[in-house]
């Protein structure tokens, strides 16, 4: 099998899991952050960085690669990690996600979507046939089945259909999955806000016995105690010997309060983006490093960060870089926001370990400021 999943421990004070997940591109820990690399490339950062900061596992998305520059382009180069120069393990999402937020104009069938290109306005067609063929041509470790992405808030009906066809679907991408041995698929559970049809996805997916399981459909505009409600209610649906990835989640507090659930992965294109506007995540909250208080500030981002931008670069740089549009800005406050995030989850595993996940939440929600009426989120 090409992914297996190792439960070192579980959390006395929490029963989040401390684990490993083994790929043919080597082993990852959890609970753990992916950068999200969408077009083959973590926006500003090179492999080198993210190595060095500790990333273990990036995403791409096969979606945007299918239209640029080609699956069939890719595969030619050896695959992904080759073509991006990235050894260490990389995750493909299946393309409805985009299929599904990035075009209006789409039709969905049984046999799948049809919908217009974001970039060209071509017709094209996607379906579970085709997201297996284009992920194995990109070669990544781990895929992911093509499934439906209803919107924030469906109504019951809508969501049974919609939970029904995702299954129907992910056996079809079973079938036509033609590398096994070196690609893991996992299945993604859906079923939006309702208890009994996260039951009746998590009982077909778990049928189908896949190496790992999703939960998809959160972080859609839900509120936040929605999000935690649904994971009390559908990660003990899930087995124990198999990761467990929350997709699309990359806040700091949805990190630790997703592990607490024994979610075991997470991507989020958020600590990027908002890098490329000047936003930054600190130990002390949020920190928007274009304001003008930060002119003179000769401090690094985060005092209690020794990423590479904060033992060497100040805000006052910062934000002048930023402010003037300049690229090293962008890669300096990129660096310092995946090392964050990269950073916590060192630290939840550590407290995993010592069986103090509670208490470390505590004291970083106290510290960020999240217990505060009016904290600034994400
Ligand atoms: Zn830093």
């Amino acid at each position: 099998m090409a992914i297996t999943y190792e439960l070192i421990k579980t959390c006395k004070q929490t029963g989040a899991r401390l684990g490993k997940v083994h790929t043919p591109h080597g082993s990852f820990e959890t609970p753990m952050f992916m950068p999200v690399g969408t077009l083959a490339t973590v926006k500003t950062m090179s492999p080198e960085e993210l190595e060095r900061m500790g990333a273990q596992i990036i995403l791409s998305n096969t979606y945007h690669l299918w239209l640029r520059p080609g699956e069939d382009i890719v595969e030619e180069a050896g695959g992904l990690h080759k073509f991006m120069n990235w050894n260490g393990s990389i995750l493909t999402d299946s393309g409805g996600f985009q299929v599904f937020s990035l075009s209006d104009l789409r039709q969905i069938e049984e046999e799948g979507v049809h919908f217009r290109n974001h970039i060209s306005g071509e017709k094209l067609f996607l379906s579970p046939e085709k997201a297996m063929h284009i992920q194995n041509s990109l070669g990544a470790d781990i895929m992911m089945a093509f499934d439906e992405c209803p919107p924030y808030p469906a109504e019951h009906k809508y969501m049974k259909d919609s939970v029904e066809r995702t299954s129907r679907w992910a056996e079809r991408c079973l079938e036509a999955h033609q590398r096994p041995h070196d690609q893991g698929l996992f299945g993604i559970i859906q079923g939006g806000e309702y208890e009994d049809l996260r039951q009746q996805s998590a009982r077909d997916l778990t049928s189908m016995d896949f190496p790992g399981y999703a939960i998809g459909g959160l972080s859609v505009g839900e509120p936040k105690d929605v999000m935690n409600r649904v994971l009390d209610f559908t990660t003990p649906l899930l087995p124990d010997q198999k990761p467990r990835y929350l997709m699309g989640v990359g806040s700091p507090d949805s990190l630790i309060d997703g592990s607490i659930r024994g979610i075991d992965m997470f991507d989020c294109v958020l600590p990027t983006r908002i890098a490329r506007n000047g936003t930054l995540m600190t130990s002390q909250g949020r920190l928007v490093v274009r304001n003008a208080k930060y002119a003179r500030d000769f401090r690094p981002i985060d005092e209690n960060c020794d990423c590479h931008t904060c033992r060497n670069y100040s805000r006052a740089y910062i934000r002048h870089l930023v402010k003037s549009n300049e690229t090293f800005g962008f890669r300096l406050t990129t660096y310092h926001n995946l090392y964050f995030l990269l950073n916590l989850m060192r630290q939840v595993r550590e407290a995993i370990r010592e069986d103090r996940l509670g208490d470390f939440r505590e004291e970083f929600f106290e510290q960020y400021g999240f217990n505060k009426p009016n904290a600034k989120n994400f």
